[in-house]
């Protein structure tokens, strides 16, 4: 149930957020040109500074130390993005999404091509 004339509480914008983040990194490109790599580094490293929950943004400026966010290519940056959303899953007692699924979640959608 969303209250869609309210300000979003942390779940709603993490879910929004996820939700925009993952998709960025599904459509990025496959072979990056070293501006789109740079723009992309930049673009999740303000993103690390502005996220709009102050102690979502702190652990995740941690886990950025420890693992750089990886721009080399689409895989690489979705697999990246899999890994620190499990973190906070893991975080949240929710369950840990396997990443090998995810340009089925994010991408291409499933192989019976039925969303539910
Ligand atoms: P979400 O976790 O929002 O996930 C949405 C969908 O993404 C899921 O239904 C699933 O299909 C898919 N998914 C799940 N895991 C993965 C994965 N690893 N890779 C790819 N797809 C996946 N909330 C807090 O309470 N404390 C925090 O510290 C916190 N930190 C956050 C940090 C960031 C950067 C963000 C964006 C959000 C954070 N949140 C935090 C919010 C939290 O992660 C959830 O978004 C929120 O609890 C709503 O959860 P949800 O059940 O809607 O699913």
């Amino acid at each position: 149930w969303r209250k869609h004339n309210c300000p979003p509480d942390v779940e709603t914008l993490g879910n929004a957020t996820w939700t925009l983040l993952h998709t960025t990194a599904a459509y990025y490109p496959e072979k990056p040109a070293p501006s789109q790599r740079e723009s992309m580094k930049s673009f999740i490293e303000s993103f690390a500074q502005h996220y709009p929950c102050w102690f979502c943004k702190n652990d995740f400026q941690q886990s950025m130390a420890v693992e750089p966010v990886q721009v080399e290519s689409r895989e690489k940056l979705s697999q990246w993005l899999c890994r620190r959303h499990n973190e906070v899953n893991v975080k949240l007692n929710k369950p840990v999404f396997d990443c090998t699924k995810v340009f089925e979640r994010w991408l291409n959608g499933p192989p019976s091509g039925k969303c539910d």
